[in-house]
């Protein structure tokens, strides 16, 4: 996601629940040949006037596990089955256990229920005032029964009902490929449907704004090098996974209407922001990052938002000629290294799934610009296409997976000079492991090296 203002300030609200951790799921213990609990896919039918539920889950149990479990604690459910055949779970903190009979072979979980309201203070679930959805980071249970750690991928189909007359609802059928449990998105509006072409690969590339002329030139400034974008990420990193057709959608965040939030294959990029390039760019590039590889542990935060904010410039150099760089390094870099905003160590990998995320400073935009200045510097060392080629391989090692970033540092690492190793390890501890910010960053940052 990429906000500006004030959206960090929707966690730690009084009317949150503390449900964001409770959901999380303990790991098992880990032995060898344990096969973990995975969620395959989930299919959801919402109608957004009654606010009613039913979701197909397709899960498979973990090895010897007698249930399966799934998060549902802004949920009111009303009957659970398992293979056809009416259960009762047992809750414990929103967490259903449903008793299953394991044969090793994937069940299928229908549950009926109802979801709540949420508010824009809330900030995690259908806000029926904005006419949107909000479940990032792990806020998906607000939604769906879900895993919300954000190693467990899952392909989602959609049908939802209810919106009001006249209305678009705009969400995606299918995500066709496993994501993160945050990134299904629903957005309804009267909204106008923009075709904006095709990339040389064939991803058909769509915008959806609200009414009037000044919304109409807010989508096409803001989407001018979309279709270049995406045919620069498809031909630089490898294919587009989420299906034949995406795009971005108009969201109203209210008075935080900035930044955008990478519900692939439909981001949505909030009102003040969607006739901003870097804005639009930077969820296109989540697709390959963030969602396409997704994140094992939290403490990666920057393997999604380093390698987008690094990419998105990309992007916008070869497509549109446009230098993001200034903006970061002035915008962003220099208030965190210079204490006026959060500064922190932004790869803090020793553990997995172990910080409070959403309560961290890793939650920051020094994590999005340390990141990506670490890349634009590995880029001067060892040569911007060939760091371009290590990027590449990594999505095409793990697209639709999960990932660390220290694999990323050794893929990158592979792919440069033996001559260059130190260097780029050095680099590494310098924009991930420091909480300082190197000498001379600014400078470091935005100059690309002959
Ligand atoms: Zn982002």
């Amino acid at each position: 996601m990429w906000w500006i203002l004030a959206l960090a300030a929707c966690d730690g609200t009084a009317d949150t629940e503390p449900g964001g951790h409770t959901g999380r799921q303990p790991q098992d213990t880990a032995e060898p040949l344990v096969v973990a609990q995975d969620v395959l896919t989930t299919d959801l039918r919402l109608d957004l006037t009654t606010l009613a539920g039913h979701a197909t889950v397709v899960l498979l149990p973990a090895t010897d596990a007698r249930v399966v479990k799934l998060a549902a604690n802004g949920l009111n459910v009303s009957s659970v089955k398992v293979n056809g055949e009416e259960v009762e779970p047992t809750w414990k903190e929103g967490i259903g256990h449903i008793p299953v009979e394991n044969t090793g072979e994937p069940v299928t979980v229908d549950m009926d229920y109802t979801f709540s309201e949420r508010s824009i203070l809330q900030f995690d679930g259908w806000m029926p005032s904005q006419q949107v959805s909000f479940i990032w980071p792990d806020n998906c249970m607000n939604l769906y029964p879900c895993n919300p750690s954000p190693d467990d991928g899952v392909t989602v189909t959609m049908a939802v009902t209810g919106q009001a007359a006249g209305l678009t609802a705009v969400y995606p059928s299918t995500t066709t490929s496993d994501g993160p449990s945050y990134m299904p998105g629903i957005a309804v509006g009267d909204y106008t449907r923009l075709e904006l072409g095709n990339t040389t690969a064939g991803t058909a590339l769509v915008a959806w704004h609200f009414p009037g002329e000044a919304s109409a030139a807010r989508a096409a400034e803001g989407t001018a090098n979309l279709v270049g974008a995406y045919d620069f990420f498809e031909s630089t990193y490898g294919a587009y996974a989420f299906g034949p057709e995406a795009g971005t959608v108009e969201v109203n965040w209210g008075s935080d209407s900035y930044g955008g939030m990478e519900h692939h294959p439909y981001v949505h990029v909030g009102t003040f922001d969607f006739s901003d390039e870097e804005a639009q760019l930077h969820e296109a590039a989540h697709a390959w990052f963030g969602d396409g590889v997704r994140l094992e542990c939290w403490e990666d935060f920057v393997l999604s938002e380093g390698t987008t904010t690094y990419i998105a410039a990309r992007a916008a150099e070869e497509a549109g000629g446009l230098d993001f760089w200034p903006y970061y390094v002035d915008g962003f870099l220099k208030p965190a290294c210079d204490g006026l905003e959060v500064n922190t160590i932004v790869l803090p990998d020793e553990t997995c799934n172990e910080i409070d995320f959403e309560n961290d400073d890793l939650w920051s935009l020094a994590t999005y610009m340390k990141g990506a200045c670490f890349y634009e510097e590995v880029g001067d060392v060892m040569g911007v296409q060939e760091l371009d080629a290590a990027i590449a391989d990594f999505y095409g090692v793990n697209v639709n997976e999960s990932a660390r970033m220290g694999e990323m540092i050794d893929t990158i690492l592979a792919h440069a000079d033996e001559a260059d190793h130190a260097a780029i390890e050095t680099l590494a501890t310098e924009w991930l492991r420091t909480y300082e910010c190197p000498e001379n960053y600014a400078e470091r940052c935005r100059s690309r090296q002959p």
